[in-house]
């Protein structure tokens, strides 16, 4: 469940069913991060299994016209967010900013600590600039109508499929998301087609959304988007290609954890937060005030989104005998530690999309790939 939402699963399965039998759908597919450390499991294979390969070529066999990746768009919320946050450095504040990533922390803040909307990145999440994108820069490329798109993003997380029904989330009235799947459904959608997934070689992505870097994919764990964010930030703002990439005191699966980073001469306080608990101390204890903290990250499961509330049911005994979450994080950080591109402002694909669409018109990236939130106090 939710750990802070109390949201109930609401299946997408069949909506995705009738898209994929429409034949005047253009039905696209792109899985999150934390996906690929799980998906495994509901086939039988060891905790911990790396599956990329295999559910890329299970969403061809199952026939999306094009299977992609979030984490080419999480490649673009570090630039999105990562300029915000350079723009906060430059003119000294408004501190701490937050990170907006995670839907489940979004709405705890509208809920219950509206007056700390303000801290909040602007940056939709990369589910929602996926989507955006789909929308806009993928019908550009293919010359196709953008209402014929029909976006499936596959999520570790019930509350992806709340982000992707607020109003917000929508451009020229084109709604970024259509359907979401939790990580279990897709497992239910894959054996509906009756594939083998165990027994499936791996394919690779279709490159033009689906190219990512390892800084796109430690998003799925706790710390990951931090860790992202502090890569690029601190090469932009100090001019250089550092090739120390690691920021290993950001890992690990402690509710809450402290670092100071030195950036072009500058000591930044970051923080790295995930769980209910602990972001509901971090209120009680005012740290925005009683912490000089610059930037923090927030994810509402404890240990990130390998965690989620959509991923495979871990049993009691499993987690007593296996570190689940250490085996599930490992994989995103040995993808990433193999990765050629480690830092998401390197990433060619989201290179070529700026170059050749998003800049081309003034304010599009705003418009496209940021969001506004509301004050639910009242309202909930
Ligand atoms: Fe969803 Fe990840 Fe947030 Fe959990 S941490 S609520 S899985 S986005």
């Amino acid at each position: 469940a939710c750990p802070v939402g109390a949201l109930t699963e609401k299946s997408h399965l069949e909506k995705v069913v009738d898209a994929l039998n429409n034949n005047e759908k253009h039905v696209i597919v792109a899985m999150a991060p934390s996906v690929r450390t799980a998906l495994g499991e509901i086939f039988k294979l060891e905790m911990g299994t790396d599956v990329t390969g295999k559910i890329y070529s299970a969403m061809r066999e199952i026939g999306f016209k094009k299977v992609f990746d979030v984490n080419f768009a999480a490649d673009i919320t570090i630039l999105e967010e990562g300029t915000e946050l350079i723009e906060r450095i430059k003119a000294g504040g408004p501190f701490p900013m937050f990170t907006s990533c995670c839907p489940g922390w979004v709405r705890y803040v509208e809920n219950y600590v509206p007056e700390a909307i303000p801290h909040l990145s602007s940056a939709k999440s990369p589910q929602q600039i996926f989507g955006a994108a789909s929308k806009s820069y993928y019908p550009f490329l293919e010359n196709i109508n953008p209402e014929d798109v029909f976006t499936v993003s596959v999520m570790p997380c019930v509350a992806k499929k709340f982000e992707s029904e607020r109003p917000e989330m929508e451009n020229n009235n084109i709604r970024n998301i259509d359907a979401v799947l939790t990580t279990r459904e897709l497992g239910e959608l894959i054996k509906k087609y009756g594939i083998k997934f165990e027994n499936l070689n791996d394919s690779e992505v279709d490159p033009m959304m689906g190219t990512y870097t390892g800084a796109g994919t430690i998003f799925g764990v706790t710390g990951g988007v931090m860790e992202a964010a502090l890569r690029s930030v601190k090469d932009i703002l100090e001019n250089n290609s550092l090739e120390n990439v690691d920021y290993k005191i950001v890992r690990g699966f402690e509710g809450l954890k402290e670092a100071t980073v030195t950036i072009d001469g500058n000591n930044y306080n970051v923080a790295v937060i995930s769980g209910g608990k602990t972001i509901s101390k971090f209120f009680s204890e005012n740290m925005i005030k009683n912490k000089n903290y610059h930037f923090v990250e927030f994810m509402a499961c404890p240990g990130g989104c390998i965690n989620g509330g959509g991923q495979p049911y871990v049993t009691p005994m499993e987690k007593e005998n296996k570190d689940y979450k250490n085996l599930r994080g490992e994989v995103l950080y040995s993808q990433d530690k193999n990765s050629n591109l480690r830092k998401s402002h390197k990433n060619q694909a989201v290179l070529d999309m700026y170059e050749n669409f998003v800049n081309k018109e003034e304010h599009l990236h705003h418009h496209l790939f940021h969001t506004t939130y509301t004050n639910r106090k009242n309202n909930k």
